[in-house]
């Protein structure tokens, strides 16, 4: 699984953060993936919340 993000369309609410900070940062007023390529094993379920509350849709697993 690989998670992407849109920053063309990410505002930074930093709601994905919140769910998933071992995958994801909003510290740089949009979201930053902190793993490069595929999601672990472990994080799949966290990637699919962060998905789940964009508000905008801006995050996609593959
Ligand atoms: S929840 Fe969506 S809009 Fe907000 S920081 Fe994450 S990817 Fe960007």
């Amino acid at each position: 699984m690989k998670l992407t993000v849109d920053r063309g369309r990410c505002e930074g609410h930093g709601l994905c953060e919140g769910v998933a900070p071992e995958l994801l940062s909003a510290d740089e007023g949009y979201a930053a993936l902190l793993v490069d390529g595929d999601v672990p094993t472990e994080l799949q379920s966290a990637a699919k919340t962060a998905v789940r509350v964009c508000p905008i849709a801006a995050l996609r697993v593959t």
